[in-house]
């Protein structure tokens, strides 16, 4: 049987190497690759897709898998083994279902799609991107087809499951109402408040690119890159990859005119390195090497991004090397007024620079929007309005052009529909998690005014990271809280955080 359980793992290494190989060549059509080479690299892609699609639905893979089943049971559910086959069985029988040349022709159309959306955004024009955006729809519903007759509540949930096993829009509404409730009138609250906060000091025409990205190194380093493994690139719209759990790719996008666009993408996308490489290097080449799911490694971003990133002992330690690194612009100015600036809510236009409060409203648009694509509710050719009128009821801004509106993230180029909720989730996850470790590590803001972060760094490693791909959203959650997905925490932790800054009552039995 180990003969067996051997011959799997060897076809499923195979398998993995070309994912990665895939994976190094998106990183390069980011980051490196001049234009003239998308037509070509959308091909090379669609080609690395399907022949790595037909490798693993080979029926011989499935006849390994059937013959596994004595040996998986055997091994127990937890163990290293019988999870690479439980992960695998559910990864083959969902691809078994997807036409080699479907997988192609989804990964071509989202490469060529790419310098159509960059070029739309350069003149914020939706139309030069409209054509391709209704190739991804057509495409994602001929994939959402190929799952007739499973258990699926709706075509969306087809979609949520891709990022999040066994996730439903139902479930998503569910966390979603709840934050709409209490974050819409705590946003009111605050924009009554608004002059408590000035955030004119990150807001300047003189962060020259080399120094902000010396100082966004010297953060990460200290939170945990390691230059031996890990690398820090500009793009257009940033993301992590690895291609190894010791070969770790962030990127990150500069604004000269504001040092928090870089210095906490940097952050977020640390955040999702750190995840991946924290994965146990005995999953190297298996189908656990990757993470629990998306709203997870959300959650690790956030956790990254705002619990540690935007705290108060983060920069008692870091905010005298920001002055030291820009004497001119911070030398002047107050930790205290820094920490109210890096926390400033204000209803804005773009997601990924948006407040840890109305960051939610951005998602909730999205996930409504996605929705209605999919069921043909809306068309696309209405999608900028429908934005536009909705940034205007959810958030009280008016959306000036398509690139600050519709046209602002990079997700529907690539035709990924239902991955927007998972920040959200993971916003919520994120605190449920620094709870529980806050609780187990009490000395957690004393060490990070000391620039300490390996206590945290290891509590995540080893109740989180560590697992890779081995249990679903909902287990991993249950092992280390011991309950479900609650936005109360969440909620909390917005309410006693902004409430402070911004002079609120605190709710009670929240510890100021
Ligand atoms: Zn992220």
């Amino acid at each position: 049987m180990t003969q067996t359980y051997e011959e799997l793992k060897d076809r499923l290494a195979t398998i993995h190497d070309l994912h990665m190989a895939r994976a190094i060549l998106g990183w390069d059509q980011h980051t490196k690759m001049p234009p003239g080479g998308s037509e070509v690299r959308a091909e090379q892609l669609g080609t690395l897709d399907k022949f790595s699609h037909e490798l693993f639905i080979d029926d011989e893979i499935g006849r390994l898998l059937d013959e596994l089943r004595d040996y998986e049971e055997s091994a127990g559910r937890d163990s290293d083994e019988a999870s690479l086959i439980r992960v695998a069985r559910r990864d083959y029988e969902k691809a078994k279902r997807v036409p080699p040349e479907l997988r192609a022709e989804m990964t071509r159309a989202g490469a060529n799609a790419l310098p159509a959306w960059i070029e739309a955004r350069e003149k914020s024009d939706f139309s030069i991107f409209l054509p391709y955006l209704k190739t991804n729809l057509e495409l994602i519903h001929r994939y959402v087809d190929c799952f007739d007759g499973m258990s699926y509540e709706s075509e969306y949930d087809v979609l949520l499951d891709d990022f999040d096993e066994g996730l439903t829009a139902n479930e998503v509404r569910t966390v979603f109402d709840e934050l709409k409730r209490e974050l819409v009138p705590l946003i009111v609250r605050i924009g009554e408040n608004a002059d408590r906060v000035d955030d004119s000091s990150l807001r300047r025409s003189d962060f020259p690119i080399e120094k902000q990205r010396a100082f966004s190194l010297e953060v990460l380093e200290r939170l945990g890159f390691d230059h031996e493994k890990w690398r820090l690139d500009p793009t257009v719209h940033p993301f992590a990859m690895s291609a190894g759990i010791k070969d770790i790719r962030l990127t990150t996008r500069y604004d000269e005119t504001d040092l928090g666009v870089s210095l906490f993408a940097s952050i977020h996308e640390f955040g999702h390195g750190f995840y991946e490489a924290g994965v146990d290097p005995a999953y190297e080449r298996t189908p656990l090497a990757s993470v629990t799911s998306m709203s997870l490694h959300e959650s690790q971003s956030r956790m990254w991004e705002n619990l540690v990133g935007r705290a108060l002992p983060t920069w008692r330690f870091f905010f005298p090397k920001l002055q030291a690194a820009f004497p001119g612009q911070f030398g002047e100015v107050e930790l205290e007024t820094f920490y109210g600036a890096i926390n400033k809510v204000a209803p804005s236009l773009i997601r990924v620079e948006a407040d840890e409060a109305t960051y939610n409203m951005h998602i909730i648009l999205r996930f409504e929007l996605e929705q209605e694509m999919l069921s043909g509710d809306l068309s696309l050719e209405d999608l900028p309005e429908a934005w536009n009128s909705r940034m205007a009821e959810y958030l009280g801004v008016e959306v000036p052009d398509d690139t600050h509106g519709v046209l602002q993230d990079i997700h529907w180029s690539g035709g990924a529909i239902g991955y927007f909720p998972t920040y959200s989730l993971g916003n919520v996850v994120s605190v449920q998690l620094w709870d529980k470790a806050r609780g187990e590590l009490p000395d957690l803001d004393a060490q990070f005014e000391q620039g300490e972060f390996g206590e945290l760094s290891g509590w995540l490693r080893e109740n989180l990271h560590r697992h890779g791909r081995k249990y679903t959203s909902k287990e991993m959650l249950e092992r280390i809280t011991g309950g479900g997905m609650d936005p109360g925490p969440y909620i909390q932790y917005l309410k006693s955080k902004l409430g402070e800054i911004y002079g609120l009552p605190v709710p009670a039995g929240v510890p100021a």
